[in-house]
């Protein structure tokens, strides 16, 4: 038995678990006060554990944690809330694994990280109970982006030029990711790599960046601007992180499936059979996690 004063509870989501001999696995969990910690949960794999049932991904856990000298050793699991119905989803599971992965990137171990927990803890939540809502569910990612950035000190400017500091004006303006923003029309022809970005997106950009959630969940926006809102996104994080994200990809995978179908004529049963095939990788009980290391 663990030494009581050795040890420490915390809430935490699993972002990642990797298999590590037989019967254990290591978790990657991100907890409020102390950042991100990678924990072994010993006996884990058996089908006999008690704890395995709490230590799922993207699940939000209380544990009691005993020090060890290599990783801390998790003594006790409590399931907190378990979002069964986004770990039951392929699309469901492509954004958590996504919103995961960025919370991953950008945090360090002991650290306090409080609202970027409640910003997890959203959004984990948004996605278990609106699952069937493609399109807000893409809007709540872009929400969460641009949360994510500012509070990471990485807001893209996108209220005044980063040339002349005056307010942007409802008009064509230029986009320079490198910069971290938008230049008005006179400072932007000027910048190396600036790309005209439209009124639309400009606005709905600045629209998630300054509002929160609950007045944002009922906003429909047109799939062009949703599209191009997407790829500002996209593109600035890896300038930000200077990588790749793994889980976009399961996301572009995952919105081919409906226009395949449609090509199909109908044939929705072997669609979904060969859904089910193509991403069972994904499941989030088995390979995907390990694989994903
Ligand atoms: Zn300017």
């Amino acid at each position: 038995m663990a030494d009581r004063s050795q040890s420490y509870r915390t809430r935490a989501v699993i972002l990642r678990r990797r298999n590590y001999s037989d019967a254990d696995r290591i978790l990657t969990v991100f907890t409020p006060r102390m950042g991100k910690r990678m924990l072994i949960a010993k006996g884990s794999r058996k089908t006999t554990s008690r704890q395995a049932g709490h230590l799922e991904l993207f699940s939000h856990s209380s544990l009691q944690v005993a020090q060890a000298r290599t990783w801390d050793i998790i003594t006790e699991s409590v399931t907190v809330e378990s979002f069964l119905q986004l770990r039951n989803d392929l699309d469901g599971i492509s954004r958590a694994a996504y919103i995961c992965e960025l919370v991953d990137a950008f945090t360090a171990e002991d650290d306090d990280y409080e609202p970027v927990w409640e910003l997890l803890l959203i959004c984990l939540r948004e996605l278990d109970g609106a699952l069937n809502d493609a399109a807000r569910t893409d809007l709540l990612l872009r929400w969460f982006e641009l949360q994510m950035l500012r509070l990471m000190g990485f807001q893209p400017e996108l209220f005044a030029c980063l040339g002349c500091g005056d307010d942007l004006r409802p008009v064509e303006n230029f986009l320079q990711l490198q910069a971290g923003g938008v230049f008005c029309p006179n400072c932007g022809r000027t910048q190396r790599g600036a790309e005209p970005i439209n009124l639309a997106t400009l606005r709905i950009l600045r629209h998630l960046a300054r509002n929160r959630w609950d007045s944002l969940r009922d906003l429909r926006i047109g799939r062009t601007t949703a599209l191009a809102a997407e790829s500002v996104l996209q593109r600035y994080l890896v300038t930000v992180l200077e990588r790749r994200l793994k889980s976009t990809d399961f996301i572009y995978r995952l919105r081919q499936v409906p226009a395949e179908r449609a090509g199909e004529g109908g044939s929705a049963t072997r669609t979904d059979a060969g859904r089910r095939v193509d991403h069972r990788p994904l499941d989030p009980g088995s390979s995907y996690s390990e694989a994903d290391q």
